[in-house]
């Protein structure tokens, strides 16, 4: 931000950018009256070139007013004003202020402020629209910026979209951490952009639009957005049900092949990935997080497909196309893939079912963290449950594992790290009752060689003893299975002419790089099908 008219009256590209903003600030309706709060003596530089900045914009145009107050003032007092210098702008209509100066790539968020305020509206795209929209509790932004930054101006005019088109709901303290180092200390900000909403850090660099008012509307960092779409019926080539590692593969393999393709997603996105703690076994990456890893593949499914979440399968028409009904929409298609995986077994113990949520759990990913410090039994001896125990050891809580048979079932590496790990194994144990009364209190095992029975008390139990196969879908359409319960495929094709399956749900070794090679070939298989469809 240049401080003053007379430097620059020779300089054409200033001049040009001057003659637009005067257009501009002329057909604002209403004026925008900017407040300056400072204290002589301190902050004196920071003071000095903000108000150099708002006498630059209000020489401009009669229609931005600059007032200013010291702290001592009831202005400040009105405005709850302690740092100097602190800007507010239009402050009987907006909740933003400024701590600091608007310099450098500030400037341009600056300009985009009083462009905003001036007019009362912004040009935020319709799909962050919708999920600010959904906004229905207050959000107060603390926005972290520095003037050497440049992409901070991206993050800023989100955040400035955010308060000006929900002013009662949400306000907007852009802070200059040069400005302002002890609050930036306060916070640990120590990187530019910062977000915080309500005293959370939402959002660390900056975002996408609908991202960061996703990550406003949740309360925290979001990495994906899956757009809305409101349209009744779909005719596409290929429905995909299941958006796991098989299902995404296949997205991205058949759009890439020319197939136009949709995939549907009833539950969270990642399937089993979503709720493993870490993944060390997909090449090329050595060790993920099992959310990172969905973040990733789901981020690549979308630049091919759309993903439809929340969307349940309800009803399939037979006959080729057919019409796929879901809780949403028809799509009506040439071929369905159903990648739709697998759940985990349960137990059937008596207790299981009654203290399911109340210290019964199948996902330690999710629910570990709330038995840190406490004792947990893992009841299974296969890869997810020594995983799942040592990742249950790691965030501190004091895990027992209780397993069937006198010898772990998972991969050796997996098994030795568990023993190496010194996390108890009771050999030889089922599980005979799970007690408590509102949560669970304890479990009662019963050892197969000594039939010895006893009561082990523990906060929680997570269950991990294998996995059955996701068919309620196919078995609604008439898919045949295998006396296993998978389903039944040649080459991925089913029974029923135009259906496929790939993925856990038609057995072999259940593991992600697996999941994901049956989706990749049942595409192209898919492919190949209906380009002979086409010829018929
Ligand atoms: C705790 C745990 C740890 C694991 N660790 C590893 C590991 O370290 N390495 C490894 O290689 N593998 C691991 N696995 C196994 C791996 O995650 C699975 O083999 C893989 O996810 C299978 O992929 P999939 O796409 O076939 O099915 P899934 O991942 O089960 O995805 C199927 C998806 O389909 C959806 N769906 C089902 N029915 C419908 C319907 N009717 N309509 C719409 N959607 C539907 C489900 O909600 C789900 O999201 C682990 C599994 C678990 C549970």
């Amino acid at each position: 931000m240049e401080p003053t008219h007379d430097e620059h009256d020779h300089d054409p590209s200033q001049q040009e950018m001057e003659k637009e903003l005067k257009q501009v600030f002329e057909k604002m309706p209403e004026e925008i009256p900017v407040y300056l709060f400072a204290q002589p003596g301190k902050n004196d530089i920071f003071a000095d070139t903000a108000r150099q900045a708002i006498q630059y914009f209000s020489q401009l145009t009669n229609k931005i007013t600059f007032h200013e107050f010291d702290l001592n003032h009831d202005q400040a007092k009105k405005w709850n004003i302690e740092n100097s210098p602190t800007i507010l702008i239009d402050p009987e209509h907006y909740n933003i202020r400024w701590l600091g100066a608007p310099i450098g790539e500030e400037g341009r968020i600056f300009i985009e402020t009083l462009i905003f305020v001036g007019f009362k509206k912004t040009d935020i795209g319709q799909q962050a629209a919708n999920v600010l929209n959904q906004i229905q509790d207050k959000r107060d932004i603390k926005l972290f910026v520095s003037p050497s930054c440049p992409y901070c101006p991206q993050q800023a005019v989100h955040a400035l979209k955010a308060a000006v088109e929900k002013p009662d709901l949400i306000s907007l303290e852009i802070i200059d951490i040069q400005a302002n180092p002890d609050i930036a200390r306060e916070y640990n900000a120590q990187s530019v952009p910062q977000t915080f909403a309500n005293e959370m850090l939402i959002a660390l660099g900056a975002q996408q639009e609908e991202l960061f008012m996703l990550s406003l509307q949740k309360m925290e960092q979001q990495t994906m957005f899956i757009p809305d779409n409101d349209a009744k019926e779909i005719e596409t080539d290929l429905v995909i049900v299941g958006g796991g590692p098989a299902g995404l593969s296949a997205g991205i393999y058949a759009a890439r092949s020319g197939l136009k393709s949709v995939i549907l997603e009833r539950n969270i996105l990642g399937g089993q990935v979503a709720l493993t703690s870490t993944v060390e076994n997909h090449p090329g990456l050595t060790q993920i997080g099992g959310t990172k890893l969905v973040e990733i593949l789901v981020s690549h499914a979308l630049q091919y497909v759309q993903i439809f979440q929340g969307e349940e399968v309800m009803a399939v028409s037979k006959g080729l196309p057919m019409t796929v009904t879901t809780n949403n929409r028809r799509f009506i298609t040439k071929a369905m893939l159903l990648a739709t995986g697998a759940t985990h077994k349960h137990l059937g113990a008596p207790g299981e079912a009654q203290l399911s949520g109340r210290g019964v759990s199948y996902c330690s990913t999710c629910d570990g963290p709330l038995f840190a410090g406490q004792k947990v039994l893992m009841i299974g001896g296969g890869d997810s449950a020594v995983t799942e125990s040592l990742h249950l050891k790691n965030i501190g809580v004091d895990v027992t594992v209780v397993h069937w048979t006198d010898k772990l079932d998972a991969q050796e590496v997996l098994a030795r790290q568990l023993i190496n790990s010194g996390i108890p194994i009771l050999y030889n144990s089922t599980v005979k009752e799970i007690t408590g009364e509102k949560s669970v209190e304890g479990v009662t095992v019963v050892n197969s060689q000594t039939n010895e029975t006893k009561q082990i008390e523990a906060a929680g139990v997570f269950i991990s003893i294998g996995y059955i196969p996701s068919v309620d879908l196919a078995d609604k359409i008439g898919v045949e299975k295998t006396p296993e319960g998978f389903i039944k495929q040649k080459t991925y094709r089913t029974n029923i002419d135009g259906i496929y399956a790939a993925g856990d749900v038609v057995g072999g070794f259940n593991q992600i790089v697996t999941a994901s090679g049956h989706g990749a070939e049942a595409a192209l298989t898919i492919f190949r099908d209906l380009l002979n469809y086409k010829a018929d």
